[in-house]
């Protein structure tokens, strides 16, 4: 019998929506997207990303400060733990649920709330590029930079954001737990909007402000759970280069090497689709056997199957 595919996969946006009610729908067909992989025979360990809710979260403890003044302000490491647990509820409960309506075998899950060590002197904290929150036009961008001193910063065509700083992930702190709970089987929820982001004191682990990303933290799982298969589920069915021109052509099988070319020409947008093309190329080429794939949602099954998706190698 063949051994099972160990699977990291890392769900974007859109497998999570903007608002409450948006995510409760929304986990209901990523739940049935990651029920189509086990049946496929692989074993999956859940990342995730934050970028809403941890804006929606922060928004909402900024403004029990403005309230009341005995309230301090929540740092940033707080909401990412908020927003963990928060993701992490509404993915277990559509992920029990899945697995029961198809009669699969019970398969304990849950989420470990999680935090990733961050380089203090890592460059990115002078220079916050991160986008997390709601996209606003230019006169609300305006009025948040002089309300809340955040900085803000046009994305990608779609609109103002908040960007905040985004550091490298280095060190996975509860990865032995992680290890133990996938290694008996467990369907694991782990390193959710790229971990919390802490910074080591001696023995304390201080917060640091900022979200790191949650392609490089899930590069860094799949690493160190020495996965099989690193799949980036996002909002497009493949990576494409001369992205939005005339010549855009969309990527089916890259090497590491045409992959490093291409990032250097440009072609990935940052805080987008670069830190996926850099963290899947990043997996392929730690060892061989292991292959990355960045697609849509829906198509998670096709692309495992060989059928789509843009896939990494070696
Ligand atoms: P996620 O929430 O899944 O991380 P993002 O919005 O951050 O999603 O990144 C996916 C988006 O990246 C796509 O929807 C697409 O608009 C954009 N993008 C930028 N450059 C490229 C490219 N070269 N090929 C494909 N998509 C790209
Ligand atoms: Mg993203």
């Amino acid at each position: 019998m063949n051994k099972k595919k160990r699977v990291v996969l890392a769900l974007g946006g859109n497998a999570l929506g903007n608002t409450l009610p948006e995510q409760m729908a929304a986990v209901k067909i990523t739940a049935k997207a990651i029920a189509d992989l086990i049946e496929e025979g692989c074993e999956i360990v859940i990342t995730h990303g934050n970028g809403p809710q941890v804006g929606m979260v922060n928004n909402a403890m900024i403004a029990l400060t403005h309230e009341n003044p005995k309230q301090p302000n929540t740092p940033l490491s707080v909401c990412v733990a908020m927003s963990q647990a928060y993701i992490g509820y509404d993915l277990q409960n559509a992920l029990r649920e899945e697995l029961l309506n198809r009669n699969m075998p019970e398969i304990p899950v849950a989420t470990m709330i999680t935090q990733i060590r961050v380089d203090e002197n890592d460059p990115a904290f002078q220079s916050p590029s991160k986008p997390i929150g709601e996209f606003v036009d230019a006169q609300q961008a305006k009025a948040m930079e002089e309300k809340y001193h955040y900085i803000m910063k046009e994305d990608s065509g779609r609109g103002y954001r908040r960007v905040v700083a985004s550091p490298k992930p280095v060190e996975i702190i509860e990865i032995g737990t992680i290890r133990t709970m996938v290694d008996a089987g467990n369907l694991v929820i782990a390193c959710g909007g790229g971990g919390i982001p802490v910074i080591r004191q001696g023995n304390h682990l201080k917060g640091a402000s900022a979200v790191i990303d949650k392609d490089f933290a899930s590069c860094l799982l799949a690493k160190e759970l020495d996965a099989d298969y690193l799949i980036i589920l996002t909002a497009v069915e493949k990576a494409a280069i001369h992205f939005g021109t005339d010549k855009e052509q969309w990527l089916s099988d890259v090497s590491v090497e045409e992959a490093n070319q291409y990032i250097q020409e440009g072609h990935f947008a940052a805080g987008s689709m670069l830190p996926k093309v850099q963290a899947a190329t990043d997996f392929a080429a730690s060892r061989p056997g292991r292959t990355a794939l960045i697609t849509l949602l829906e198509k998670s099954r096709d692309a495992i199957q060989g059928k789509t998706g843009t896939m990494f190698h070696a």
